[in-house]
């Protein structure tokens, strides 16, 4: 197994004096040293063939007993030096002072192909920053990291990447709604990469702490690496790195939007540096189009992640960033300006982005309307949004509006619901779009291909993870295969699969796993 290493975050940056492996605050630092737990028996359940080749792997080097040590963390590579990240963070709105890699642990960095990978596992051991916590993970919910972050990746969205998933071995202690019921699950650990792991919090904590060193540092880093394109300057540097980070925030926003996706737990130290989506937690994929809809059973009460705030709380946690690194600029203006174009990109890029999933290019003054009522209509009645996309694109510029209801009805989760007012503004409104369809010059075909291509057919809607990790926990791994292999291609027919391409069936509405996920994991 041949990896070429290239450490840069624990070679650049300062680290950790205390080398003990105690729970505690951890100053003037980025990270701490620290070595994987050996696990008791691990193996191998899967391994993503597309991130072995990224890595400058390949499928015989997953087979060896020393990718499997390595990967579990049993094995540290030679001149490598593992370590947890410090970072702090805001946790649903309040300062929430040092977390950090409570159960991650970084290996080492590697070089191929022009691009940079931290390489990190989850769920490997304690940490000075795992606080109360075990420092483990469980199987479900490194399958639904693990398939996630690769779907993720294959819809187009920026993520971060995962490499393999092996069981530990080990039992690991769980209390799944936080409701006293504890209980012995399977431990897992999960190997992940990303150019960097480096989030909103790891700036947060060393500005609060008042380390204007380490934060010059790290920000200087983080632009060297990361963000090379950025040429200017003193503090015009510092400020071009935020309308950077600002800019990939939103377009991931958008992307998510666009598929479905509730992030559910965007607190600043979940929140990439870099604009991909990280730390897959209690996500979820929205069935019915619901703007008020959370996966996360923590945020029930407020939703403060749900859906339809995704957007305003990305810039809610910019402010956090922007507070972080005034110091390194000592002029809120020039913050605040950058922070004010927030509001008007993000709306210019969901905008194009909806006229894309309508299949519209020509301008039109009136299309943030029709986009708007249909979003009013969609909650009209419950309305699978993957079905519903997927199938618009049959709808033709020839269409009668009963030919075209016809079309879309698979997507209502009660057709019967389809009556009276409700009936009458699902008709207005498509009425409007296929009149909006006679001003575009494509055809019918070439509509279809553009929507095709951003309304994904297949995604890993909550009951689907919840099938794979009821399998998997008696042994049985295949559904981790077939959604692998299905989530590949979400854009693809896929006809051998078509089962997938289903609303969720009645049994998991409400079941937990599938409609109620907490932060235990
Ligand atoms: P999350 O919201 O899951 O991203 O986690 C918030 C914080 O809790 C981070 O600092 C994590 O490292 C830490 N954490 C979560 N689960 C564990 C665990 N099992 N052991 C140690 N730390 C954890
Ligand atoms: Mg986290």
């Amino acid at each position: 197994m041949k990896l070429h290493l290239n450490n840069t975050f624990n070679k650049e940056l300062p680290a950790d004096k205390v080398i003990e492996n105690t729970r505690r605050q951890v100053l003037d630092a980025c990270f701490s040293y620290v070595t994987p737990k050996k696990t008791a028996n691990p193996s191998l359940i899967h391994v993503s063939e597309e991130m072995l080749v990224e890595l400058g792997l390949t499928k015989d080097d997953a087979k060896t007993n020393k990718f499997l040590s390595i990967f579990t963390g049993n094995e540290v590579l030679e001149n490598t030096h593992p370590y947890a990240m410090c970072y702090g963070g805001h946790q649903f709105g309040n300062w929430a002072g040092q977390l950090g890699d409570g159960r991650a642990i970084n290996l080492f960095e590697v070089a191929h192909s022009n691009k940079q990978w931290a390489v990190q596992l989850k769920g490997a051991g304690e940490t000075p920053y795992s606080r109360t916590a075990d420092g483990l993970a469980v199987l479900r919910s490194s399958i639904r990291e693990y398939l996630c972050s690769e779907a993720m990746h294959h819809l187009g969205v920026p993520t971060t990447r995962a490499l393999s998933l092996s069981l530990s071995g080990d039992e690991v202690l769980r209390d799944v709604l936080y409701n006293g019921n504890r209980a012995y699950e399977k431990g897992a650990i999960v190997s992940r990469t990303a150019p960097s792991f480096i989030r909103f919090g790891s700036f947060e904590i060393l500005s609060a702490r008042q380390n204007h060193t380490a934060l010059q540092q790290l920000t200087d880093y983080t632009i060297n690496h990361f963000y090379p394109e950025i040429t200017s300057t003193g503090k015009q540097k510092y400020l071009d790195f935020l309308t950077k980070v600002r800019d990939n925030t939103i377009e991931m926003i958008v992307h998510w939007q666009r598929v479905g996706f509730v992030h559910g737990v965007m607190n600043t130290d979940n929140m990439s540096v870099l604009g991909l989506t990280i730390d897959y937690g209690p996500y979820g994929w929205l069935e019915g189009f619901d703007f008020g809809w959370t996966p996360n059973t923590t945020d029930a009460q407020h939703k403060r992640y749900r859906f339809g705030n995704q957007s305003y709380i990305g810039l809610w946690n910019l402010f956090k960033l922007a507070n972080a690194l005034y110091p390194l600029i000592e002029e809120a203006e020039p913050l605040q300006h950058i922070l004010d174009g927030y509001n008007s990109l993000f709306k210019e890029q969901y905008e194009t982005m909806m006229k894309s999933k309508l299949g519209l290019i020509q301008n039109n003054d009136t299309d943030s309307e029709l986009i708007g009522r249909l979003e009013e209509t969609l909650h009209l009645i419950e309305t699978d949004m993957t079905i519903f996309f997927r199938n618009l694109s049959n709808i033709t510029k020839e269409d009668s509006i009963s030919i075209a209801i016809k079309k879309i009805t698979e997507a209502f989760y009660n057709p019967l619901e389809l009556k009276d007012e409700i009936k009458k503004h699902w008709e207005t409104w498509l009425t409007q779009y296929i009149d909006r369809l006679q001003q575009e010059t494509q055809t019918n075909e070439q509509r279809k291909q553009h929507m095709d291509g951003v309304n994904p057919k297949y995604v890993l809607r909550n009951y689907m993870a919840q099938l794979a990790i009821d399998d998997a926990n008696k042994g049985d791994y295949n559904l981790i295969e077939e959604f692998y292999q299905l989530l590949k291609q979400p854009y693809s027919e896929q006809p051998q699969h078509h089962k997938w391409f289903a609303k969720r069936p009645e049994w998991a509405r409400n079941k937990v796993g599938c409609s109620m996920l907490s932060c235990s994991s």
